[in-house]
């Protein structure tokens, strides 16, 4: 299939297309580069008609059947949903925490939602990165909401909070007792918290979590754009607290809007991304080079043995880059 056709399969909303396409864009074979660059320049201008929506949680907070359950009610309001994945623990060990998405089977099944598990990356840049391009090309075939899911472990929830419009945690009933716990960073990243598992022999705990996290919240978050983060009980198995959930989403899309943010925040992410693709870029031009493989390994015995120092060292490698790119 040659990159018009697939271009034109895509933005017909051929779901076939959109795999094949996305399977290019994640190729780390270097003849694909070239011809990943062309279609998804062809992509851009049709994309970006989606609310873009991260979601994190630690494992088994209950992520996967949210998104399922979720999906199927987005697309019961009209929505075309597409689920991506960035999955930090995919390329250090082989195995993925957010593991198998085919667990997601109802909403597979549906012609109006597109599940695409995390690609395996050598790095985290690199898995984040192919999955931006994947929701540019998600967005041309019609997808206007884009769920990414990510694990609440590591810098994996920077790198999905930076590719999003509203970016979403998962917390657990008892999470209330663990507000310690919870990394800062993390609570700050989000627009949206929910207690998930809120139903029955739970509910009670989850009230009081959600009025701990209320509290927590008042104590260190003050949002320049004047959002109040909403905490809202939820049951993914249940299908509890959807309504409120989407009207959070609405409301908070519908204030980006009116006060330019979404377009602000969108162009700065889009700016990172050109600095991240060209930092991957230069990244693996200098570890795919022989010579400089070699030069790494001497210059990093040297720190290791104090012979020289990081400093140093980083100038030698950089007044050799002249020789990776000439
Ligand atoms: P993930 O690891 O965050 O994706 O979590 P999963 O969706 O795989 O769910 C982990 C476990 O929690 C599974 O055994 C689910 O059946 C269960 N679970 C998921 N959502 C709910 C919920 O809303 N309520 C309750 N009680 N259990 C849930």
């Amino acid at each position: 299939m040659n990159i018009d056709e697939m271009f034109e399969g895509v933005l017909s909303g051929n779901r076939r297309h959109l795999a094949k396409a996305i399977t290019l864009i994640e190729s780390k074979r270097e003849e694909d580069f070239k011809d990943s660059l062309k279609l998804l320049d062809k992509l851009v201008p049709y994309s970006g008609n989606s609310i873009r929506i991260g979601i994190t949680g630690t494992p088994g907070v209950g992520k996967s059947t949210f998104i399922e359950s979720f999906g199927l009610y987005l697309i019961s309001k009209g929505y075309k949903v597409a689920v991506l994945a960035v999955d930090p623990s995919s390329q250090k060990t082989g195995g993925s925490i957010l593991g198998d998405k085919t667990r997601m089977e109802e909403l597979s099944r549906s012609d109006k939602a597109f599940i695409r598990p995390s690609p395996s990356g050598d790095t985290l840049g690199g898995v984040a990165r192919k999955t931006r391009e994947a929701m540019i090309a998600c967005e041309a075939a019609g997808y206007d909401a884009i769920l990414v899911e990510t694990v609440g472990v590591g810098q994996s929830e920077v790198a999905v909070a930076d590719m999003v419009d509203i970016f979403t945690l998962l917390l657990l009933p008892n999470s209330g007792d663990e507000l310690q716990g919870i990394k800062r960073g993390v609570m700050e990243l989000s627009d949206v918290i929910l207690v998930n598992k809120a139903e029955d022999d739970n509910l009670e705990k989850a009230k009081l979590a959600k009025s701990q996290i209320e509290n927590a919240l008042m104590m260190f978050s003050h949002r320049e754009d004047g959002w109040n983060i909403p905490v809202i009980l939820t049951s993914g198995l249940k299908g509890f607290g959807f309504e409120d959930y989407f009207n959070a989403l609405m409301n908070y899309f519908d204030l980006m809007k009116k006060t330019g943010l979404l377009v602000t925040r969108r162009d700065s992410q889009y700016i990172s991304w050109m600095w991240s693709m060209v930092d991957d870029y230069i990244k693996s031009k200098i570890h795919n080079n022989k010579d400089m493989k070699n030069l790494i390994s001497e210059c990093q015995k040297n720190i290791i043995s104090k012979k020289s120092s990081p400093f140093s060292v980083a100038e030698i490698l950089i007044d050799n880059l002249k020789n990776i790119f000439n």
